[in-house]
């Protein structure tokens, strides 16, 4: 079989450990108001293409050189690297058995029980944390966190590495009820996991100017250093490891 892929982008650094190949798996099911991909919201659009399974195994193996050389590998993302579950098992299934280092990010949208297998493949997994409060979560991304919550606590109890995300956005989340929600969510949970801020960006304007769509509010604000140096210590005062793989 095989499925609808945005790109795969060979000689990244930034998702993982080492060198990786970054495969952006088409469709998704939140609706974030700055999402940076959202050529990636829909999975058969003009900026998508499908490939088959095999076409992209192939693709991943002729990278695997530099993955043995650097301690890299391959990195599941997206739009929604689980939304199209049965696609993402076949390659999993397939690079783990030939040996690949596996990590996925996720917007933490999924069937916790379809998609277990396919995470205790991995050997590192980022999920996000949008907002801790389930109307804002509503209103930002179209739908409430009540399953992310649920799939951070089953994600995090399998025992495979992994960081939370809060993608930090002025006008979003960076107010104390917000952080310190989400910090006190995770260490009341006893989530042995690691936490990255993920400062706002607005590299994705250009591609809502080629799809037509109305760009993301101005409201939204890219945190300042001091800001996130604020709220790392506050984390780390919770108890939580900060880490930064960018
Ligand atoms: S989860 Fe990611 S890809 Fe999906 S809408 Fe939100 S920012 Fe965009």
């Amino acid at each position: 079989m095989g499925g609808y892929i945005m790109q795969l982008q060979n000689f990244s650094v930034n998702d993982g450990e080492g060198i990786r190949t970054i495969v952006f798996m088409a469709g998704c099911p939140l609706r974030c108001a700055w999402c940076a991909n959202p050529e990636g919201q829909s999975a058969c659009n003009p900026m998508t293409h499908w490939m088959e399974t095999e076409e992209v195994l192939k693709e991943l193996r002729r990278q695997a050189i530099f993955y043995r050389w650097s301690g890299g590998g391959v990195t599941f993302s997206g739009g929604e690297a689980t939304a199209q579950p049965a696609f993402l098992k076949e390659l999993v299934d397939a690079l783990y058995d030939e040996g690949f280092s596996l990590a996925i990010e996720t917007c933490g949208q999924f069937d916790f029980q379809e998609l277990e297998p396919t995470l205790r493949k991995m050997d590192l997994i980022f999920m996000d944390l949008k907002h801790i409060d389930p109307e804002k979560h509503r209103a930002f991304t179209g739908v409430d966190n009540r399953l992310i919550l649920e799939n951070i606590i089953k994600t995090a109890g399998l025992g495979v590495p992994m960081v939370v995300r809060i993608p930090a956005i002025v006008g979003v989340n960076c107010d104390a009820a917000a952080m310190e929600g989400a910090f006190a969510f995770l260490r009341d949970n006893h989530l042995d996991v690691d936490l990255e801020f993920l400062p706002y960006h607005r590299y994705g304007e250009a591609k809502y100017k080629e799809l037509g769509m109305d760009l993301p509010s101005e409201d939204f604000g890219i945190p300042t250093a001091e800001q996130l140096d604020a709220w790392t210590k506050k984390a780390e005062s919770y108890g939580l490891r900060v880490v930064s793989y960018r």
